[in-house]
């Protein structure tokens, strides 16, 4: 496919896709490719689902996009979900997850002032605009971008001690992917969390959970922090939210519901109705049509099969981790030949941070596509083991 019109920030796939149904991507040859990153953990439904296609059609044709000086039916009630299932008080709606963060980096400095600190993890991503950016760790995504905001410090992912060592009163919030994504799915330990229990209580700063791609039963519950003893502050949404289209969230704690005021923050498309139509279409199929269950049931085989293809070829295949639909294959070699080698088996895989194979499956995969996957997967591992 031509790419002469854009600015060369993306490494693309070398498909001519003419549409998409379910977990297939359909190139303009008709052929059919299973599509095990699912937009990057966007399509949780996967694509053209009929319920999605027809609350998006009924929406647009009573209104599109309206400015927020209204509030409409289908806002409230996706508002109302989302917060039923976070245990949170209120949220404010964004486009995007980099927006979600933005906005809780707002509200954070609103909250304590100029001079706390603001941490994040090791490797951490938070998003690429600038206040998200300066939150992010990951080198790759900072370099040639300083200056970066002041007052943001970074903790080693999982260190305890060094926790301890950085977290005091003068520390206004910490911001967490349970489940690191980009990283390569590293999941935070509980002994991470207990001591992260045990700081907040004495010095009382903020636990922001990024639940931008582990969130929305991505992991098989609604959110990845729910694996732990905790109860963030703020939970940042998006991706998934939108069942397809822009949406994202920040939703907070009752503690939080008053430090933004009229005109303190703001968005133009943010809460577009059609994507809070389809945003409902994904929290009723997940969370009230049992959707969930069926993730954390599919998710606990596909990682217990790739365990058991992980002992054959424990040369190959160093760890396998994640819950749920998240899943990570860490390699002891570049993930390239094998991406490359499922993609002339028509399947598509995400690799990140280099070495570590990325399954975002669309929650709607049923057990013979993760079979076809798995087969294929392990026929590639066996051929690469040869060489
Ligand atoms: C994707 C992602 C973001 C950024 O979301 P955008 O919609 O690309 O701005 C932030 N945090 C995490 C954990 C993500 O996975």
């Amino acid at each position: 496919m031509k790419n002469d019109f854009f600015i060369p920030t993306y490494k693309r796939i070398d498909i001519d896709l003419a549409a998409a149904t379910g977990a297939y991507l359909i190139d303009k040859n008709n052929d059919k490719y299973l599509d095990l990153f699912a937009g990057l953990g966007v399509n949780a439904l996967g694509y053209a689902h009929p319920k999605i296609l027809k609350a998006v059609t009924e929406q647009i044709s009573n209104f599109g996009h309206l400015s927020n000086y209204f509030i409409t039916d289908v806002q409230n009630n996706l508002a109302a979900k989302l917060l039923s299932i976070s245990d949170m008080d209120k949220l404010f709606f964004t486009n995007s997850g980099t927006e979600s963060t933005e906005a809780a980096l707002k509200l954070v400095r609103k909250n304590f002032g100029p001079d706390k600190k603001i941490f994040s993890l090791t490797n951490s991503f938070h998003g690429r605009t600038y206040g998200a950016l300066s939150l992010t760790a990951r080198t790759n995504y900072r370099k040639g971008f300083e200056p970066f905001l002041t007052n943001i410090g970074t903790i080693e992912f999982n260190n305890k001690e060094g926790l301890k060592k950085k977290i005091d009163q003068n520390t206004a919030a910490i911001f967490i992917e349970f489940i690191q994504g980009e990283a390569g799915i590293n999941e935070v330990s509980n002994d991470f969390v207990s001591e992260l229990n045990r700081l907040k209580e004495k010095f009382n700063f903020l636990v922001v959970a990024d639940e931008i791609q582990s969130g929305i039963g991505r992991t098989g519950k609604a959110f990845a922090y729910n694996y732990y003893d905790i109860l963030p502050d703020i939970i940042l949404v998006a991706k998934a939210i939108g069942g397809g289209l822009p949406l994202g969230a920040m939703l907070v704690n009752k503690n939080l519901s008053n430090v933004f005021f009229q005109g303190d923050h703001g968005t133009t498309f943010g809460g577009n109705p059609v994507s809070c139509a389809a945003g409902l279409v994904v929290l009723e199929e997940i969370f009230e049509n049992g959707l969930l269950e069926k993730v954390s049931e599919l998710g606990s085989y596909l990682k217990d099969q790739l365990k058991i293809i992980q002992n054959k070829y424990i040369q190959i295949i160093k760890d396998v981790r994640g819950k749920g639909f998240m899943i990570g294959i860490e390699l002891s070699l570049s993930c390239k030949t094998i991406v490359d080698e499922m993609l002339k088996r028509k399947i598509l895989i995400n690799c990140t941070n280099s070495n570590v194979i990325r399954l975002l499956p669309p929650l709607i995969i049923d057990k013979e596509q993760i079979n076809y996957f798995l087969e294929n997967f392990e026929d590639v591992i066996s051929k690469l083991d040869k060489v």
